[in-house]
């Protein structure tokens, strides 16, 4: 593909390549300035041409407008506007769509993710690998719980899951255009990404890093939506929680027959002097348990057939304009443009 581009245009083909950015971003305005000021630094060390692309998950402050902002000064940047909050799991998939890149990166906006580690991950990339994950090597501002729980997932992920999910991986990864054209073609409603990222195979590499405490602003996550995450990364890839619901409903049935039996011959030998009232209750109840488990984990799976065969677009944009400026010859142009009018300029801002 380099190869290709150095031919058609004469150009060296480091300079022909473009990196893509992808920032999702709900309500980052205390973070923002800061963030863009960090990246446009780090990216001004970059020999390769470099797109960002900002993807507002219908946010409600003020980080629209510090975006249109950004790309009023900054060509390089264009900004992706969604129709409402759809969540990061489809705001990194909107990004991923209209991200030209010959290599993607995913960061997120709250300097969790150091832009100053993105040099590695391309470095990574060059030597062949399609995609580099960053690992954190510290959970640095997170509470034990958060962190316990983290572990806990992370576990049943690697044993009952169907793909093995590295421990300590965010989103924060670089993707080849390949890998990036295997995920597009992934359009479930319900997307677990860090599964999808591992699901979709081709060589990983990993990059460790030190994970720091959000810079400003407030998390979005609360237990509330990581336990609903947790289920989309079960519920997507893995069937065992049906399997092991046959399986206690085998096991209670056995024991059943086998109380039954016992049941039964105590009766005819001893006769019958009616006791029993609390193993019935425990029999009762145990059962009742069980069956509206089961139920529940059925519906979990029914809930989620349901929502794919309404097979509904993953996401709408408020700013049709937007996406154009990501066809490649235009970010090339404008890029162009840019470098000729003030290439230094981003450093200093
Ligand atoms: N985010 C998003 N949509 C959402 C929630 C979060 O685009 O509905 C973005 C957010 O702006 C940030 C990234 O996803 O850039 C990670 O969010 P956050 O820091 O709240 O998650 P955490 O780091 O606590 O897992
Ligand atoms: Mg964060």
């Amino acid at each position: 593909m380099e190869q290709e581009s150095k031919n058609k245009s004469g150009f060296d083909s480091r300079d022909e390549v473009v990196i893509s950015i992808v920032v999702p971003t709900y309500n980052e305005e205390e973070v923002l300035g800061e963030f863009h000021r960090r990246l446009s630094a780090m990216l001004a060390t970059l020999p390769e041409r470099v797109q960002i692309l900002y993807v507002n998950d219908g946010s409600t402050d003020g980080t629209r407008i510090l975006l249109r902002n950004f790309g009023e000064k900054d060509p390089r940047v264009a900004i992706l506007d969604l129709s409402r909050n759809f969540g990061k799991e489809i705001a990194m998939t909107a990004g991923l769509d209209h991200a030209s890149g010959e290599a993607v990166i995913i960061i997120d906006a709250d300097l969790q993710d150091p832009p100053e580690l993105i040099p590695e991950l391309i470095k990574h990339w060059r030597d062949g690998y399609d995609i580099v994950y960053a690992k954190r090597i510290a959970r640095d501002g997170e509470s034990a719980v958060k962190k316990l729980t983290a572990s806990f997932f992370y576990w049943i992920m690697q044993n009952i899951g169907r793909v093995t999910i590295p421990a300590d991986t965010g989103d924060f990864r670089l993707l080849s255009r390949c890998a990036v054209a295997a995920l597009k073609q992934l359009r479930e409603q319900h997307r677990f990404m860090k599964g999808l990222f591992v699901w979709i195979g081709y060589p990983q590499k990993a990059v460790h890093y030190r994970r720091e405490p959000r810079y400003a602003g407030k998390t979005k996550w609360n237990y509330l939506r990581l336990w609903n995450l947790a289920l989309e990364g079960i519920t997507s890839f893995t069937i065992m929680p049906l399997k092991i619901s046959t399986y206690i409903g085998f096991v209670t049935a056995l024991g059943s027959l086998a109380y039954g039996i016992i049941i039964i011959f105590r009766t005819l030998f001893f006769g019958n002097p009616v006791p029993g009232y609390p193993s019935l209750m425990v029999v009762i109840l145990l059962l009742g348990g069980v069956q509206l488990i089961t139920m529940g984990i059925m519906g979990e799976y029914l809930g989620r057939i349901f929502n794919e065969t309404k097979n509904r677009p993953l996401y709408f944009l408020k700013d049709y304009d937007t996406p154009e400026i990501f066809q490649p010859e235009t970010a090339v142009k404008k890029y162009e443009a840019y470098e000729s009018a003030d290439a230094g300029a981003i450093n200093e801002r």
